[in-house]
């Protein structure tokens, strides 16, 4: 594909645990710098994802809703980068706003995966993971979700996101 031409996936997920699952897969195409952006109602499964993500990742603790906080760093178990964990949705600036919230790591040294990051994140860089991910209409269980991740910015155009859909 062309850099005008975003690499998109499409994946159907029907259940909590294989939201996770896809976590995991997607934390082994993931390095230090990226940012993943997850959008989509709440109770989509954007948390679930990440807690997938922060496992494939190996990370210390569970990852959960933050909510009394904006931002959690989950430190490496092994010398993998952190996972910095984003709820912009009390974000009222972009994540430059982050700096005065005394993180204790450098984003570039980092994956940053932001909740609720729409028109908050885009203007930071023009390289990130977009996964967007809602309820069919007419699905006929309560755990379907559809999953669509693309990669956009040239970071993305050797990376084959097609693994995720195995
Ligand atoms: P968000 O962060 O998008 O608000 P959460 O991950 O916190 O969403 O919550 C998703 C809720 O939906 C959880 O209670 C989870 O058990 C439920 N759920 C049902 N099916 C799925 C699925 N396929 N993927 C993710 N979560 C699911
Ligand atoms: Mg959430």
């Amino acid at each position: 594909p062309t850099p005008a031409d975003p690499v998109s996936v499409e994946i159907t997920v029907n259940s909590p645990e294989q939201m996770r699952e896809l976590g995991r897969r997607l934390a082994k195409l993931l390095r230090a710098g990226d940012l993943v952006m997850l959008s989509g109602e709440l109770g989509a499964g954007k948390t679930t994802l990440t807690r997938g993500l922060g496992e494939g990742m190996d990370v210390r603790g569970a990852v959960t809703s933050p909510t009394f906080v904006i931002a959690r760093v989950h430190p490496a178990l092994g010398d993998g980068p952190p996972l910095v964990h984003v709820d912009a949705y009390r974000l009222s600036g972009g994540l430059d706003e982050m700096e005065d919230l005394d993180l204790d790591v450098s984003l570039p040294d980092s994956v940053v995966v932001v909740e609720w990051g729409e028109g908050k994140v885009e203007e930071l860089t023009d390289e990130r993971l977009q996964v967007l991910i809602h309820r069919g209409v007419g699905d006929t269980t309560d755990e379907v979700r559809h999953v669509t991740v693309t990669g956009i910015g040239g970071r993305w155009d050797s990376v084959d996101l097609g693994v995720l859909t195995a």
